[in-house]
């Protein structure tokens, strides 16, 4: 039989802590395709690649931290996970859960989950609430009921979380063979951003723990994407009444804050804000000009990148990733409307073929 993708805790274990790989529960996450994206190297004349994150097992990168996460969890015998989440990390942990036999808990922002990830939660049973708060009251609920019960958080606050999400970076340099000049990605809680920079300076030979030879001789500058209307790190305070359409990324105060200050300063790279309008831009290029179909929040970074283009602050010719976080299905009603906001409309035409071929405009 040919050879097939293990997961990322099989294909990274000698780069992933031994905790993890007691009892590893994988649904086949990681592996996923890094696609050249010659419309936005046009528009940005950059040489734009672009990290397909939704390809995962629940569409989204959540199950790369997830699969580490709940294996922890199972490795010492845990039998209730709990998450706070704005949807995919309660897809995911719902999923995960499930494959290993436990109960998943899950706290979401009433009235602010996708339909689509709300469907897999139930879907993958999860006990889920709604919370009258947003995520970040989730969030401290969460984390104050694992302390006082005997429940797991499985949060990116869980060091194990940010160890699976890691592999992202070891895919990009295995698939390039080095790092990008330049890695772009939106900012939620700040989870992805800091497991990034720790897998890319792994990779680069950069921490001190490690006896593994290099892999890659450099590492990128990282570019992050807050949505303007949540965009503490921009700001510098926590922003107690989020606002944006992209809800993966609406966080008022993001857990990683101090991590994703990091990486943006040692890494000689940026966090800036990019508004609803030009997330929603940048998610239509994608769609109709790349054929990649994402998410909202997952348009940020692409948004980020178009927008430094524009200002001249993408050197000319760089390899840039994006990581786009999250399949288009989880979210889709932002395709069935227009730039101007109204619905879009489908023609209807009788079964005959001659009304079909002018109705194309093919006569
Ligand atoms: C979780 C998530 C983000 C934000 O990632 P953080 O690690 O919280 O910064 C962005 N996009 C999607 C689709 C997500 O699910």
């Amino acid at each position: 039989m040919a050879h097939q993708w293990r997961g990322v805790i099989a294909e990274y274990a000698e780069r992933l802590p031994e905790h993890v790989q007691r009892r590893v529960i994988t649904l086949g996450e990681g592996g996923t395709p890094l696609v050249p994206a010659p419309a936005l190297s046009a528009l940005t004349g950059a040489d734009v690649f672009l990290k397909v994150e939704g390809m995962n097992p629940t569409a989204s990168f959540k199950d790369r931290g997830m699969t580490t996460a709940i294996s922890s969890a199972a490795g010492r015998g845990a039998k209730v996970v709990v998450c706070a989440s704005t949807g995919n990390t309660s897809a995911s942990a719902a999923a995960y859960a499930t494959a290993a036999g436990m109960i998943c808990a899950v706290l979401v922002p009433d009235g602010k989950i996708a339909m689509g990830k709300l469907s897999q939660a139930i879907a993958h049973g999860a006990r889920l609430l709604q919370v009258d708060g947003n995520f970040d009251d989730c969030l401290v609920a969460a984390r104050k009921l694992a302390e006082a019960y005997p429940v797991e958080l499985v949060n990116s606050v869980n060091p194990d979380r940010i160890e699976g999400q890691k592999t992202g970076a070891f895919e990009v340099v295995d698939a390039l063979g080095d790092a990008p000049d330049i890695h772009a990605l939106p900012v939620g809680n700040a989870g992805n951003i800091t497991a990034y920079w720790k897998g890319y300076r792994e990779y680069a030979g950069l921490d001190a723990g490690s006896s593994l030879p290099p892999v890659a001789t450099r590492t990128p500058a990282m570019w992050g994407f807050q949505a303007a209307g949540s965009a503490p790190i921009v700001l510098g305070h926590p922003v107690t009444e989020p606002e944006t359409i992209a809800t993966a990324i609406r966080i008022g105060n993001p857990a990683s804050w101090q991590q994703a200050i990091d990486a943006r300063d040692t890494s000689g790279g940026l966090i800036e804000a990019v508004t609803d309008e030009q997330i929603l831009v940048a998610h239509r290029i994608l769609s109709s000009q790349v054929g990649v179909f994402v998410e909202p929040a997952s348009a940020a970074g692409v948004a980020g990148i178009l927008a430094l283009a524009a200002q001249g602050r993408v050197p000319a010719g760089a390899r840039i990733v994006v990581t786009v976080t999250g399949h288009g299905l989880k979210d889709p009603q932002w395709a069935l409307r227009t730039a101007d906001g109204s619905e879009v409309t489908t023609m209807r035409v009788s079964a005959d073929v001659v009304a079909i071929a002018d109705a194309l405009e093919l006569g």
